[in-house]
């Protein structure tokens, strides 16, 4: 299959990925290794199922959406567009604007999250930029296929009523969270991201790639 440019927007799990406060830390423990003459090497792993680049489904803020599992798999193989935000507090819409998106496709964020390392930084910070309210408003009223933003979380990180997470998953959108974009520039692409296949899943990792496909 021809395709371009690759990028590969998620983090690595252990160094890079980030624990959200609260959540289970990502921990992974050899159990066999070959060194100490075993069959193989084997290792566990510990992790909240939104650990490190992962994708949110309706069922993580609604007790009758759909689970990760359900999702159909046409939602992981989008057209997609990368939106610089230079806002450093929340995206909004003032610099949605001129952006064109089509319904269907999938908008990414790009913020100072990426840009200054943050997502890949291993250390959770609470001043990352986040889906306002408003910019939440604008991809449900445009049709997006996807939410993506460049942290563990879209929502001000001192929510509690979790507005944002549920404007979007309520109009059964799912959300991808901390994929790394500080490489990317923005523009259109295709965006791959398939969640693990957890039964009754609220969300799962997801290894997210863009293809940068030639256009005339
Ligand atoms: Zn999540």
């Amino acid at each position: 299959m021809a395709h371009g440019k690759l990028y590969d927007i998620s983090v690595s799990l252990g160094d890079e990925s980030i624990t959200f406060p609260g959540d289970t830390p990502y921990q992974r423990t050899m159990v066999q290794t070959l060194e100490d003459g075993d069959d193989c090497n084997l290792s566990e792993i510990t992790m909240s199922a939104h650990a490190g680049t992962h994708m949110d489904a309706p069922y993580h803020f609604f007790n009758d959406g759909e689970t990760i599992d359900r999702f159909p798999v046409e939602k992981f193989i989008l057209p997609a567009r990368v939106v610089s935000i230079q806002n450093d507090v929340a995206i909004a819409p003032a610099e949605l604007k001129n952006v064109n998106v089509q319904p269907g496709e999938a908008i990414l964020f790009k913020t100072r999250n990426s840009t200054n390392g943050l997502i890949e930084s291993g250390v959770f910070y609470e001043d990352f930029v986040y889906l306002g309210e408003k910019g939440a408003d604008w991809c449900v009223h445009k049709g997006v296929g996807l939410v993506g933003i460049d942290y563990v979380s879209i929502e001000k990180f001192s929510s509690k009523a979790f507005t944002v997470h549920r404007k979007i998953l309520g109009g059964g959108i799912p959300v991808l969270e901390g994929i790394n974009l500080k490489s990317v520039p923005p523009g259109r692409y295709t965006l791959y991201c398939f969640p693990l296949k957890v039964g009754g899943g609220d969300g799962a990792p997801v290894r997210a790639v863009l293809n940068a496909f030639p256009r005339p």
